[in-house]
């Protein structure tokens, strides 16, 4: 019973819907009430004072009136100024008066009467009633001292000292009770905050690793879907390379330009992820700022071509040349900026300046201006510039290819390497990104005049630069396509080349056989590119120990190839493999007595010795369409030196047998194409055409030579072998 009524209580005085200044109003209020009435009635029992007690009656009436506007109107502020307006200023002054003055005790309700306003009020709105207080209590004391014979004492002494001691002891257990609530109440709220706080805690361990799991999510995609990209460059490469149709090639190329498109997007896409995750790194090492610049020119000059545009660059002539700091970065930056530039004009210019300013310690801020006349930002648009996956003036944008990505990330870059960017734009004129990135100098050269080389070469029909069919290498790459995209374009130069799909299959070949190259995947699944190099590289007697060993990368940082050979890699190749970069890199690690350069004039040549000396078959052919296989090809020459199939020609063609001289001459053909006698090939064909056709006249002009042709091949084979044995 009691227990609900306290529950009924604690519901009604101290509803969580009010305030906590509120609840203490209420609980000020209701004690009051509780011990006015239990005080008066004591009062009334055993000292009877009839004036006295009537003023301490309505004053437990104004608790009681003032508690219900309080809780029930919910209206604490009209509660306080009835309490200042009719208790303040008029019962207690009454009470005083009355009750004997200063030994009544009647000044503690004084004090409560102002404590009342202070608790209940804020601000401004307290200055008033807490002054009317004041003044109140004041000018009875005064009073009392000026007019001591106004003051109505109570006819018996023990009435007035009980009034005291209860004023006292009501006055304590008010005070007291309020400031137990109010420790209570900031117990509870500070375990709330807690209890908030942890929550919040989780809240954001739980949003960190989402946005992790996000980012490493993105991160496995793109590199998923680099593995595809990859391979269909690759094999595009190989459609550009072979195809004689222009129209395959054109559609070739365009595959090749998307491609590129495609793979800028997904770099971009790792690139946002691993800065989301912090975990971008800035690479520095020394790196030619002419180099930079040209290629950064020749990248976009096309581009700006297309369209018309004016493109230039404006290079202070005594900018440092050789710096230190990261190079792919700042080329990401700028050509983002250019790219951009190039994009959003429509017509008329896009200058570049690029100029510095020297520092005290001898490094310099390397300034980039990237100017154009194109549609501008406007100034409200400036500040979502640098937002991601946001792209701004949609209106006008909408048709250009674009992520809302390049300008985040190349502030982020920039940030990083602890540079600044600024944006200068007016609406429909134009803009101006100026970029400054701090750079060590690694000597006092200047870059002098700048002057790009001329971007604009045709693209030229590939021919492979030498062969080398003696040559061995391994390429190992957990993705099957990878190692078919290098064998694909490496078809050309003879080069011999095994597979291994992971690192352990690369030891277990390594051991059985000498390479002149490995191809190394670094990440792979189980043992990594690095793991297995250190394997060969330490294999006591392993005849690859010094082999060259080629990093295969899809990450390639600046200060990329002093990583690789810091880990013991000869150097490396970035993915997606180009044809050009992978000869090159053949051409400088192959043995050099195994490369045969292959100009566009010169002749084959090859070793005297070689099975290769039969310059009359088209051999690099015949090697093509055995697969590249030497060994297979060498099995080809000499099934057709040791083969019946002239004689049997000759025996059914003296028989008029024309359906068997058919099957013979399908054999011949399909024989001599896959050894490279290409002149004899075409010769069969023209035959069965013939044949074909009813046109005898033409097989019995043409046998003849068919057939010496067939013989002449045979015997010089045969003698080839024969003198090889
Ligand atoms: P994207 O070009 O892929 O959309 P960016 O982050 O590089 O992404 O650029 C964000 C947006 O900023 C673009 O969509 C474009 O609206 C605006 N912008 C960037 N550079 C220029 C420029 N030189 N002139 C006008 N608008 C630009």
């Amino acid at each position: 019973m009691i227990s609900s009524i306290w529950k009924k209580f604690c519901n009604t005085m101290l509803n969580e819907n009010f305030d906590i200044q509120h609840r203490l109003l209420n609980i000020l209020l209701s004690i009051s009430l509780v011990l006015g009435l239990v005080s008066t009635a004591v009062t009334m029992l055993f000292f009877f004072n009839s004036i006295g007690n009537l003023f301490s009656l309505l004053l437990v009436f104004l608790a009681a009136v003032t508690l219900l506007i309080s809780v029930k109107k919910n209206n604490p502020h009209l509660a306080v100024i009835i309490i200042v307006a009719v208790g303040d200023l008029m019962l207690l002054p009454a009470m005083y008066i009355t009750n004997g003055g200063m030994k009544s005790g009647v000044q503690l309700w004084f004090v409560l009467g102002l404590i009342v306003p202070l608790v209940a009020l804020k601000g401004n709105k307290l200055i008033l009633p807490f002054i009317s207080g004041i003044i109140s209590a004041v000018s009875c004391m005064v009073l009392e001292l000026c007019r001591p014979d106004l003051i109505i004492h109570p006819s018996n002494p023990a009435a007035e000292s009980a009034k005291l001691i209860s004023s006292f002891v009501f006055f304590g257990i008010i005070i007291g009770c309020m400031f137990v609530y109010q420790a209570f109440s900031y117990e509870e709220q500070s375990k709330l905050l807690i209890e908030r706080d942890e929550e919040l805690v989780k809240a954001m361990k739980a949003a960190q690793s989402a946005n992790n799991a996000k980012s490493s999510f993105l991160a496995h995609m793109s590199h998923e879907i680099r593995t595809p990209i990859n391979a269909i460059l690759g094999m595009d490469e190989m459609i550009i390379r072979e195809s004689t149709d222009k129209d395959v090639t054109a559609y070739a190329m365009n595959i090749r330009s998307a491609g590129n498109s495609l793979l800028t997007i997904i770099n971009d896409i790792l690139d946002f992820s691993k800065i989301e995750s912090d975990k971008m790194d800035i690479y520095t090492a020394p790196y030619d700022l002419s180099i930079l610049l040209r290629d950064c020119y020749n990248l976009v000059f096309m581009r700006a071509a297309d369209k018309d545009l004016k493109f230039s660059f404006e290079v202070d002539k005594d900018t440092p040349k050789k710096l230190i700091g990261d190079e792919f970065r700042i080329r990401q930056v700028v050509t983002n900026l250019l790219t951009n530039a190039v994009k959003y004009t429509p017509k008329g210019s896009v200058t570049m300046s690029v100029g510095f300013e020297g520092q005290e310690d001898g490094s310099i801020m390397l300034i980039f201006a990237v100017r154009d006349t194109g549609m501008g930002i406007s100034d409200e648009d400036k500040g979502k510039l640098f937002d991601s996956f946001r792209r701004i003036n949609s209106a006008q944008t909408h048709k250009i290819e674009g992520t809302g990505l390049g300008l985040a990330i190349a502030k982020r870059l920039i940030d990083l390497m602890n540079g600044t960017i600024l944006v200068e734009s007016e609406y429909g004129k134009g803009s101006v990104f100026t970029v400054r990135i701090p750079q060590k100098t690694e000597d006092k050269a200047v870059i002098g005049s700048f002057t790009p080389q001329s971007p604009v070469l045709p693209e030229k029909k590939y021919r492979e630069r030498f062969h080398a069919p003696d040559a061995k290498i391994l390429i190992v790459d957990d993705v099957k396509i990878n190692v078919e995209v290098i064998q694909e374009l490496i078809k050309k130069t003879l080069i011999c080349s095994d597979a291994a799909y992971s690192g352990e299959k690369c030891i277990e070949l390594a051991a059985k056989e000498k390479y002149d190259i490995i191809f190394m995947d670094h990440l792979m699944p189980d043992m990594d590119g690095e793991e297995t190099l250190n394997i060969i590289r330490s294999a006591k007697d392993g005849p690859n120990r010094n082999v060259p060993v080629i990093a295969l990368t899809a990450n390639a940082m600046a200060g990329a190839k002093e990583k690789y050979i810091s880990m013991g890699f000869s150097d490396y190749l970035s993915k997606p493999v180009k044809g050009s970069e992978l000869e090159d890199m053949l051409l400088r690690f192959l043995p050099a007595e195994k490369v045969v350069p292959y100009g566009e004039n010169d002749p084959v040549r090859y070793s005297k010795n070689d099975i290769f000396g039969l310059e009359f078959l088209n051999t690099r052919a015949g090697i093509s369409f055995c697969c590249g296989d030497i060994s297979f090809y060498k099995e080809v020459l000499k099934s057709f030196a040791e083969s019946d199939l002239p004689d049997r020609l000759c025996k059914y063609y003296s028989a008029r047998d024309w359906n068997n001289y058919s099957v013979c001459v399908h054999s011949i053909m399909g024989t001599s194409l896959s050894v490279g006698a290409e002149e004899l090939s075409a010769k069969a064909s023209a035959i069965i055409n013939a044949l074909k056709n009813d046109n005898l006249s033409f097989v019995k002009e043409h046998h003849r030579s068919f057939a010496d042709s067939c013989n002449k091949l045979r015997d010089r084979l045969a003698d080839y072998f024969g003198e090889e044995a």
